[in-house]
């Protein structure tokens, strides 16, 4: 089994603490490889070279910036099928699927590679009619990356690539379970022939690097995705010493499935918005907002749906559904099965840890519905980032936003429903920042900005154009002849 190391100034380095963590294959409980366990005095060797680098790499043009990034775009795709099984065995997502999100990481590179050529500023029309005032987009400096588990690919790339292309150097601190994956994709940036310190990793424990990264004063931005309770203490520390930054965090996405909803169509969402990654994602659906009438029809045609989800190891032939991405995960959502039942919602579907022989010793939940459950219980109002659902009946459309609403989050909202008024009114009344009609909760475009509303998003959205917002700063200037 293969130890990687961290990425500092071009070279690949163990710790200074000598210590590694091993990476489980939640699928089987093998051991996948190991990953550093940083301390400050790594991290602090990472700032000192993309400080060092920051000017040169910022002086290149644009589209000298976009070329590496191009040359990493081809080293990932022609990498494409190691790294996404190496994605499925760190955190059990299936091969397609991690193909899938290893491919968008290779466009993200490709669309951001272009930006480099694109427009960093606006002429203004001054009073004085003998000066030229304009503005200049230039970058923030050095950007710390701190990132989840759930996307290893497309998330630290949705951040390095625009952090690059707009002149920054970058520190990424990816999550401990999907270090191997990280460690893959940045090897392909060191092949690319990246300058020395542009791009750096370090990994560890949250609690030392990704903390230091956001006390760090050599940082000057921070774009985190994670969980809002560690959110919350990133916005503490960056606001704290004065620096930049931007959270994107979870969700409880709902959908409203309306009494003229396609219901064929409104399951296939559902099923897919809410298992596909056995229910890892932020914009995973997890609220089931049904009009009374067409619930029973609903409900069956759901529960048969269910039958043909195939759970398994995801690097086998025709696996739907993978295990949860670790013990703790695991726990996690049975945790919160056991709580569902106490709070008396009605388990009819799944529930349990998977343990039969197939199954071996991973960690695999069935995919879980409740019924008839209320708005304001547990199950309904946090993030579990699980297989498991809320099914909560409504009797009309004004009742089914304000259960959309319902909840300290607001990242994705979907509505299936023929009807051009009712989809008018939602895309107006719910707190949402991706609204999707007749479309799963789940799904996210490179072009188009990213984030949500209230407890889900802090600051400039990510994606697309949006992007630059967040890694540069404006600079107006003024001339005068
Ligand atoms: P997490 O918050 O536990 O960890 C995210 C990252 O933060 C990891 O790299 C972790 O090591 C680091 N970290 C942990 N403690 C820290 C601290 N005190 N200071 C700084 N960094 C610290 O989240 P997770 O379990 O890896 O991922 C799941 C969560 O991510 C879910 O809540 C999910 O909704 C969210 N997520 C959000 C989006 C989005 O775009 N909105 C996308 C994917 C995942």
């Amino acid at each position: 089994m293969k130890t990687y190391s961290n990425y500092i100034a071009g070279k690949w380095s163990p710790s200074a603490s000598g210590k590694t963590k091993e990476i489980i294959n939640p699928a089987t409980q093998e051991v996948v490889g190991s990953a550093q366990v940083s301390t400050t005095e790594d991290l602090d060797a990472a700032v000192n070279a993309a400080t060092e680098a920051r000017f040169s790499w910022a002086k290149l043009s644009g589209a000298a910036r976009g070329d590496y990034l191009y040359k990493v775009a081809n080293l990932i795709e022609a990498r494409l099928d190691e790294i996404a099984q190496t994605m499925t065995e760190e955190m059990g997502k299936t091969f397609p699927e991690a193909k899938g999100e290893t491919a968008r990481g290779v466009a993200i590179l490709r669309y951001y590679a272009g930006e480099g050529l694109r427009k960093i500023g606006d002429v203004i029309p001054s009073t004085d009619n003998e000066a030229f005032m304009f503005t200049k987009r230039v970058p923030l400096g050095v950007v710390g990356i701190i990132t989840p588990w759930n996307f290893p690919v497309a998330i630290p790339i949705w951040k390095m690539a625009p952090a690059l292309i707009y002149g920054n150097t970058i520190i990424i601190k990816p999550a401990s379970e999907t270090a191997i994956t990280a460690a893959k994709v940045i090897e392909c940036f060191h092949e690319a022939g990246i300058p020395e310190g542009v791009v750096n990793m370090v990994t560890g424990p949250g609690s030392v690097i990704g903390n230091g990264i956001v006390n760090h004063p050599g940082i000057t931005g921070i774009s985190f995705t994670g969980s809002d309770t560690v959110g919350r203490e990133i916005a503490k520390g960056a606001v704290a010493r004065g620096a930049k930054f931007q959270l994107e965090m979870g969700g409880k996405n709902p959908v409203i499935i309306a009494a003229d909803a396609d219901l064929d169509k409104a399951v296939e969402g559902t099923i897919s918005g809410a298992f596909r990654s056995t229910g890892q994602k932020c914009t995973a659906t997890s609220r089931v907002l049904v009009h009374s009438s067409i619930k029973d029809a609903f409900t069956d045609k759901l529960l048969s749906a269910m039958e043909d989800i195939k759970i398994g190891n995801g690097m086998e032939d025709g696996v739907w559904m993978g295990p949860c991405s670790s013990e703790a995960q695991m726990e996690t959502v049975l945790s919160y099965i056991e709580k569902g039942k106490e709070e008396g919602a009605k388990l009819i579907h799944g529930g349990n840890r998977l343990t039969d022989s197939e199954y071996g010793k991973g960690f695999f939940v069935e995919p879980t519905i409740f019924d008839d459950v209320d708005s304001k219980m547990q199950i309904a109002q946090e993030e579990i980032f699980g297989p498991v659902i809320a099914l909560i009946p409504f009797d009309d459309i004004e009742e089914a936003f304000n259960l959309a609403n319902d909840t300290p989050f607001g990242l994705s909202a979907s509505i299936y429903t023929e009807n051009i008024g009712a989809m008018l009114q939602f895309i107006d009344q719910v707190d949402a920042g991706l609204v999707r009609i007749n479309a799963e909760t789940a799904g996210v475009e490179l072009q188009a900005p990213f984030g949500g509303m209230k407890q889900s998003s802090s600051h400039s959205r990510e994606q697309g154009e949006a992007a630059i917002e967040f890694y540069t700063s404006i600079k107006t200037v003024f001339v005068k002849g």
